[in-house]
């Protein structure tokens, strides 16, 4: 990978401002530094940014769906990685038990499901976007449910890029079955669909806050929830188990040194001075969001012209957290990795989303069967895209330099 600075466009930045700046000042002086006001003030605002828009339409779909109307209920966690083991482990994924998601994700959503003893089913995407492919899905449950003891607990679908899954099947199913629905919406705030955003459609939604995602707290992530019992649950295990949370300890008139452990939970709090700049940010989520889209079209009118590449999938609500550039290999004499090389050495900065899970030592020895054969339609993908620089304050300049940069390259390598 090129050194950063030596980029012409580096492949991400965070849009920090004087605000984020001011806000973390006020909390180093403050006296509290840890979950307090600020991750309560966040917890609000995001419940209120996702509950906003639930007037009439929103409603009548869910309600037609089965799915509850509830208001959103926000957590705030150190991480979305933190955010999903307190989702599995909620909806009762243990050892013995097993969750279905795909290859084509990061590897702490699968992860997670082996921090709590359990197993992972492997659906592969569909043949045309990087989600969940429901006819896998169907059948992965379909085998369990006809077995001696039905394993599965959860579906975990993965809106790559902030493109949403097929929620309305996936919802569905997890109905039919008995199972819930987790969305690893790691890439999906905020992606607004008929059903509601992304992460508030299943049954658990996990968001990452990571510094690379399109709101960011350096280190963070937000569980989002309908269901007051699965939240109830997720904020006792979030804090070593406590009936209490720290905040309330000091604040409340009992005695700051009462409390009961009813579980051995984790300590997956978000510290104030984080939750200060995501107050910050999630306040700057929607221009962020309208920045991106501006360079997305400025992209798709430019790569529809090409013969070469392949723009990506887009459904309903996009957040165009990453723009995936697939190339066709066909029309190339090179392949995904010397393309991604010769944008680098135009000073164009790239990344790879995702290496498919079946790739690492790990997760092949764990699984025999789990090989690229198995899982040709994620393979496939993988071989074939890059992603390319995709943010906020990204100037007109610079996206002209990642098309020339493309075109470029399509004109020296075209077969
Ligand atoms: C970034 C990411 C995660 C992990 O998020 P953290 O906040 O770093 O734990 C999980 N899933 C996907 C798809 C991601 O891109």
């Amino acid at each position: 990978m090129s050194d950063a600075d030596s980029l012409k466009v580096p492949f991400t930045k965070p849009s920090i401002s004087q605000e984020e700046e001011q806000c973390v000042l006020e909390v180093m002086r403050s006296g509290w530094l840890t979950t307090g006001k600020y991750a309560l003030q966040f917890e609000n605002d995001f419940s209120h940014f996702m509950n906003k828009d639930e007037s009439g339409k929103i409603r009548q779909n869910r309600e037609k769906e089965g799915l509850s109307s509830a208001p959103v209920i926000s957590l705030a966690v150190n991480s979305n990685t933190s955010g999903m083991i307190l989702a599995m482990e909620a909806c009762g994924v243990a050892p013995g038990t097993a969750v279905i998601t795909t290859p084509y994700t990061f590897v702490s959503t699968a992860a997670c499901a082996r921090h709590l003893g359990a197993d992972v089913f492997f659906a592969d995407i569909e043949k045309n976007s990087y989600s969940i492919d429901v006819l896998a899905v169907e059948s992965l449950l379909k085998k369990d449910a006809a077995s001696f003891k039905p394993r599965i607990k959860a579906i975990v679908p993965v809106h790559i890029a902030g493109n949403v899954c097929n929620m309305q099947k996936l919802c569905a199913l997890a109905k039919q079955y008995n199972v819930k629905v987790i969305e690893d919406s790691a890439h999906a705030f905020p992606s607004k669909t008929q059903l509601g955003y992304a992460g508030t459609i299943g049954d658990i939604g996990v968001f990452s806050f990571y510094v690379t995602k399109t709101i960011t707290t350096a280190e963070g992530g937000m569980v989002c929830t309908r269901d007051q019992e699965l939240a109830k649950r997720m904020t006792v295990m979030r804090m070593h188990g406590m009936d209490r949370t720290t905040w309330d300890r000091y604040t409340s008139p009992r005695a700051s040194w009462e409390y009961d452990i009813v579980a051995p939970g984790y300590k997956f709090n978000l510290p104030d001075v984080l939750a200060a700049i995501g107050c910050c940010q999630l306040k700057r989520a929607e221009s962020f969001f309208e920045k991106r889209s501006k360079i997305v079209q400025k992209y798709n009118k430019a790569f529809s012209t090409l013969d070469f590449v392949q723009l990506p999938p887009d459904g309903e609500g996009n957040s165009w957290h990453l723009y995936l550039l697939r190339i066709v290999p066909e029309k190339l004499k090179i392949g995904r990795d010397d393309f991604a090389k010769a944008l680098q050495k135009k000073g164009i900065g790239i990344s790879v989303h995702f290496i498919p899970l079946f790739h690492f030592t790990y997760w092949k020895s764990l699984y025999p069967d789990f090989t690229a054969l198995n899982f040709p339609n994620a393979e496939s993908a993988w071989s074939r895209t890059v992603s390319i620089p995709l943010w906020p304050d990204m100037t007109d300049e610079m996206a002209e330099e990642v098309i020339n940069a493309v075109i470029a390259i399509g004109k020296e390598y075209h077969v």
